[in-house]
This record gives C-alpha cells, structure tokens and sequence, in this order.
C-alpha cells in the first residue's frame, strides 16, 4: 500500500522547526511495509491544505497527516479534513473529559470554549486519545480513501502512533521490512582501497540490482554503509531473508573490514 505524510504548520515552512515528525513517521512507515514515495510541507492555510491533499490521494491510498490539531484558529486540520471527508464534528464527552484532565495537569484552571471545540471530533471516524496533550488523533475513511490525523508536538504524536495508529496500519499491509546495516572501517582503520564506496560496489556487483532483497551502499563520514533490506508477510521471515544476503554481501567484501553488524 502507497502512503504519504504531510507535515502542516507554518513554522516548518518558513524553517522555524525540523520536520522531525516526518522523519519519525517515514521510518515507522517503511518498517511496516507501506510504500512511501513523496512528503509535503504545508503551512496552515486551507486551500493549500486542500491542495495538497488532493495531490497526494492521486499517488496514494493512506496519507499520515501532523500538526494543526490544536485550539486556536490557525489549527484547522481536523475541520479541514472533516469537510474533505463529508464527516460532521459532533461533541464526545469522552474526548472533553480527557481535554479537562490535560489542562488542570497543565496547570490551568479556566476551561474555555476553545477547549469544547477540541472535543468536536468526526463522526463515523476512529478517535485516538492524546495521553500526552489535550488534542485527540483521529483515524477517517472515505471511498478507499485513509486519512491518519495525529497532534504535532512530537511527545503526544509518537506515543498515539505507537500505541493506537500502528495497530490499525497492520491491518492494512500484509507486509512487513527488516533491514541488515553492514557498517565498514574507515580509510584510517583499513586499507584505503578496500573501503571506499566504488570497490565496495565492485565487489558486490549484481546484488546490487536485487529487487528483494535490495543492497543499497551508502558513503558515510563514519564508513561506507552496506544496507541489505527484505520484504516479506511477517517481519522474522524479512529478517531471515536479509540475513542470508547480508551474509552473502560480507563474504564478498571481506570480514576483516567489517566494523559492526547491526538488524533494524
Ligand atoms: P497544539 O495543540 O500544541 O497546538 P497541534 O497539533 O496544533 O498541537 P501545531 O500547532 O501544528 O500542532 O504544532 C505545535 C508544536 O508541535 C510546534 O510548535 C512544534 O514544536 C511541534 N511540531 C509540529 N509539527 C512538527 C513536526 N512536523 N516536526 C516536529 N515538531 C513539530
């Protein structure tokens, strides 16, 4: 399955912050098994949000979207993508209470309107309670459509990711990826003409062109990095593909140059 992440708030747009959340969620992503090939930055202006979505359900079915859940005007990710989906708001108590809690623990105490308007959630959608903030996630389908809303302040959105959106992504795939990292000396730890990238390359030669799983060299500051990734139903049954080639690949390169070993 084909997914995209985009990334809302202004704040990333103009450079204010890195886009750590997308990092994160690429990662976590490609470990599940979705195939992911664009990401979009967009600030928080409904037409561009609009823009951007429509864009991105051309290329894919699933779209993880960050940022723009909170209670103050500019935060319009959850109208937004209600209106897109035909969804009402409609008021959960369940969502208020939550709300409540969060900000008495904040230390406030005045509960505003702005806060009811936090617990105005999508019907007919999934709702993913925010343990860490008062912004709840929210999980919505339409015509083969998915769209994943979570929090943007990293330390409520990774949690909710692991721990309500991950369960659910599973059943979507029926793939899973694990990586073998292959991680060489440097050129001042071995023979220099053992360990650059292109008589790394050499050696390996037509593993290079595998398709599962694939090799991948990567030339790094800290040594030349041989990445071996597999793609199968469960992640052990990846891993013990990835192995066998990675195995393969240190045959062919020589031990005696291998610095570690590492299995993602
Ligand atoms: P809040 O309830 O805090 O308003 P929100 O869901 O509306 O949450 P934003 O207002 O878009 O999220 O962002 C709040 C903060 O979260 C940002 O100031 C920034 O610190 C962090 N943040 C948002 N998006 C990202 C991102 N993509 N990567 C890293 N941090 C982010």
């Amino acid at each position: 399955m084909v997914a995209e992440i985009i990334s809302v708030g202004t704040e990333l747009l103009l450079g204010n912050i890195v886009n750590t959340n997308a990092q994160y969620l690429a990662g976590r992503l490609a470990e599940l098994g979705f195939e992911l090939y664009y990401q979009t930055v967009v600030g928080d202006n409904t037409a561009h949000l609009k823009g951007a979505l429509d864009v991105a359900y051309t290329r894919a079915e699933l779209v993880i979207l960050t940022g723009g859940l909170g209670p103050t005007k500019d935060d319009l990710t959850k109208e937004m993508l209600a209106h897109y989906f035909g969804k009402a708001l409609a008021f959960r108590e369940d969502v208020f209470e939550n709300v409540v809690k969060h900000v008495h623990a904040f230390g406030a105490t005045q509960i505003t309107e702005n806060h009811r308007k936090q617990a105005m959630v999508p019907t007919d959608s999934l709702i993913l309670q925010n343990d860490h903030g008062t912004a709840p996630g929210c999980v919505m389908e339409h015509e083969g459509k998915i769209a994943v809303l979570l929090p943007g302040p990293p330390r409520e959105m990774k949690p909710m990711f692991e721990q309500c959106v991950e369960r659910y992504l599973y059943q979507l795939v029926d793939r899973s990826i694990a990586s073998v990292c292959i991680r060489l000396k440097t050129k001042d730890e071995a023979a220099a003409d053992l360990v650059g990238e292109a008589p790394v390359a050499a050696k390996l030669d037509e593993l290079l062109d595998g398709e599962n799983p694939t090799v991948a060299t990567y030339a790094q500051e800290q040594g030349v990095l041989v990445r071996v990734t597999a793609s199968a139903p469960t992640r052990e049954d990846a891993l013990v593909m990835a192995r066998i080639v990675a195995k393969n690949c240190i045959d062919r390169i020589g031990l005696d140059v291998v610095k570690e070993v590492t299995e993602q």
